[in-house]
């Protein structure tokens, strides 16, 4: 089974996460074993304290090394090739969190997120303890609860049992590399909107095809990149079929 730990300064944010929806219903059927633990537990001093001021001066405080490291390693063990937790720290610097990322974490048995707060954390933790850091995307967040709590949910969706129909982790945007297509259900017709009458058709060749279709037109208007350089050279072409383009001052484009 899939165990997940989450060292945060948190802990009752991410546990009420852990006890609702999908994920709470995952853990209470034994797919998931998910645990919060509070960093303040592994620090030594009366305050309880995880932050100080940056050396070299500059806004707002940093995570301190001591806790951050003991936490850690009494959780996932020293960092080395034998270690079996996948030690992840969210951040902004990290590597962009992709579905086929999500992929290659539903595959291990063990992962410890951990959620930065304040400036982020000393780089010793980073180069002492952590395997990887992941960003949920680029702008930043306060603290990186809310990112752990996306991996843990993108993760759990990809479990075996966890979602009621596992062919909705394949069908979905990214499942196939490119975006889902658009959807209805009923009814038929809303506000003078009607569902394509081809979905109505009960013609399952036919849905298919035109769904691929949607899917690909959808992935090429809004996510070309997802579709590898000919979707770029594809544009570029239809580009320069329609030749330079005149700027308003009837000056051509470059
Ligand atoms: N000073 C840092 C920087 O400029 O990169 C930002 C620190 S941020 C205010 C505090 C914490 O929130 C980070 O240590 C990280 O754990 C989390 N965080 C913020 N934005 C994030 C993102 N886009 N992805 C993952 N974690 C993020």
């Amino acid at each position: 089974m899939l165990q997940i730990d989450v060292l945060t300064l948190f802990p009752e944010l991410v546990e009420s996460f852990f006890a609702t929806a999908l994920i709470g219903q995952a853990r209470e059927r034994g797919l998931l074993e998910l645990r919060a633990h509070d960093l303040r537990e592994w620090t030594e001093d009366r305050h309880r304290t995880v932050d100080d001021a940056p050396y070299g001066g500059g806004p707002g405080m940093l995570m301190k090394p001591e806790p951050l490291v003991a936490a850690i390693e009494q959780l996932a063990g020293p960092k080395g090739p034998d270690r079996e937790v996948r030690v992840i720290l969210m951040s902004p610097q990290g590597k962009l969190l992709t579905q086929d990322g999500l992929g290659g974490l539903a595959a291990r048995s063990r992962l410890l997120l951990v959620c930065g707060r304040y400036e982020g954390v000393d780089q010793r933790v980073i180069e002492l303890a952590v395997d990887e850091e992941l960003s949920l995307g680029d702008y930043v967040l306060c603290g990186g609860e809310i990112p752990a709590m996306a991996v843990v949910e993108g993760v759990a969706r990809l479990v075996p049992g966890v979602l009621g129909n596992p062919e909705s982790a394949r069908e979905e945007s990214f499942g196939g590399g490119i975006l889902e297509g658009p959807q209805y259900t009923r009814p038929p017709e809303f506000r003078g909107l009607w569902v394509p009458e081809v979905l109505r058709s009960g013609d399952h060749a036919a849905i298919a095809s035109f769904r691929a279709e949607k899917a690909r037109e959808l992935t090429r208007q809004r996510r070309p990149d997802l579709l590898g350089p000919l979707a770029g050279n594809e544009s570029k072409t239809r580009e320069a079929a329609r030749g330079p383009r005149r700027r308003r001052n009837g000056e051509r484009e470059q």
